[in-house]
């Protein structure tokens, strides 16, 4: 007898979320693990976001919202975008979320049916595929060349719209590689799906932790003239190491937040009343905190890097952003039992005690992904254990 719908058997559970458990397991057995598989960052959170969730709670502001979240935090939302990339969102053009992985959850689900395209750029963050197939919709994967530091072209986007193309999903800087769409090719794939009628979900998840020049944000929700045709979700869990809170938000047309709206006052209604009041700390206070984080990713970021170097066969490209490495590690592939990507993993895990997750999980066969969003002693450590891991595969 059948028990589970197709549309839950169209999914599996989220790859990362897969090595966490086991990464956890082991640790409560005592092993000591060098741990570069959450993608989350190791920074606590500010100490004024933490108060202003305590006040809330203090001050009984426990009840029910608006599905969309306290016009308070919608104003704090479309304000923190409008002053740093320009834009004119109004508090019934966004909606807060649990998580900006909801927010992404419920634009998909409120513009793709079956049968339609989504166009993903690989290599790609693992779940869009699954919220993509759980709509009944289709991921198109558009590859991007390493040697370019899989940078996204507005070329090979193109290539891939068909007469089905409902979506594109644009992520920069990306997770897992760290690689910037530049903003020529960002602003042209925009004015093409504008022209064809094609709606641009861009995931701004880690837009704050841009290393590319001065380090100033960017954002495609900056050609204001294509809004009609542009859906951002945001979030705050990387921005103000916010992970656990859930605060993530869309922003986009009237209607489609509507939408989106109506399908979150069916399933989970209001995101936690005293994460709104968070969230409104975060974002109309001080953000010196996202620069000294953003800062210290750098640091991190250039300390693994070079740790790699020094490991013969690897090779990695320079991520401009986020707080990942993506290092090709297919040197390695012609050795015993280690002759892909998920199975180097796995043996740097149970061998090595080093957590990653192998780049199968986004799309290609030859990397591993590395959080850096830990401490310098951690990246050393794991490092040093990965020299011993590699130099001794036969
Ligand atoms: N988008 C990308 C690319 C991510 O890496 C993540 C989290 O890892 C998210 C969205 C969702 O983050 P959250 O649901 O914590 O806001």
């Amino acid at each position: 007898t059948k028990i589970f719908s197709d549309r839950i058997n169209r999914i599996e559970v989220s790859a990362t979320m897969a090595i966490t458990a086991e990464a956890l397991r082991l640790k409560s057995t005592g092993i000591d693990l060098a741990d570069f598989g959450a993608g989350e960052p190791h920074f606590a959170t500010p100490q004024h976001i933490k108060q202003a969730a305590i006040d809330a709670i203090e001050k009984n502001l426990t009840k029910y919202t608006a599905v969309a979240g306290i016009p308070e935090v919608r104003k704090a939302i479309c304000a923190r975008h409008a002053a740093d990339f320009g834009t004119d969102y109004k508090i019934d053009e966004c909606c807060f979320a649990t998580g900006g992985k909801q927010a992404l959850f419920n634009a998909i689900e409120v513009l793709v049916d079956h049968g339609d395209e989504v166009i993903v750029p690989v290599p790609y963050w693992v779940s869009y595929k699954d919220i993509i197939q759980f709509a009944g919709g289709t991921p198109v994967f558009v590859k991007t060349d390493e040697a370019q530091d899989f940078r996204l072209t507005a070329a090979a986007v193109e290539a891939a719209i068909t007469e089905r193309t409902r979506c594109i999903i644009l992520n920069s800087p990306t997770n897992p590689a760290g690689s910037i769409i530049p903003a020529a090719d960002m602003e042209s794939i925009i004015r093409l799906a504008h022209r064809r009628g094609i709606v641009v979900l861009l995931d701004e998840c880690y837009n704050y932790l841009n290393f590319e020049g001065e380090g100033k944000p960017t954002s495609g929700g900056s050609v204001t003239d294509c809004r009609d045709s542009i859906v951002i979700c945001g979030t705050l869990s990387k921005t103000y190491a916010m992970t656990g809170w859930r605060a993530g938000f869309a922003l986009g047309p009237k209607p489609i937040i509507a939408a989106i709206s109506k399908l979150q006052s069916q399933s989970t209604s209001n995101a936690s009343t005293p994460v709104q009041y968070a969230a409104i700390a975060a974002l109309n206070g001080s953000q010196d905190c996202v620069e000294e984080m953003r800062k210290g990713y750098v640091e991190l970021r250039d300390r693994i890097l070079a740790g790699f170097k020094t490991i013969p066969g690897i090779t990695c490209t320079v991520p401009q952003g986020a707080f990942y490495v993506y290092p090709n590690v297919s040197a390695y592939f012609d050795k015993k039992d280690a002759s892909t990507a998920s199975q180097i993993a796995s043996r740097l895990l149970s061998e090595a005690h080093v957590v990653c997750v192998p780049g199968e999980a986004f799309g290609t066969e030859e990397h591993l992904r590395f959080s850096y969003a830990t401490s310098a002693d951690v990246i050393d450590k794991g490092l040093e254990r990965m020299r011993t891991f590699f130099g001794g595969l036969v």
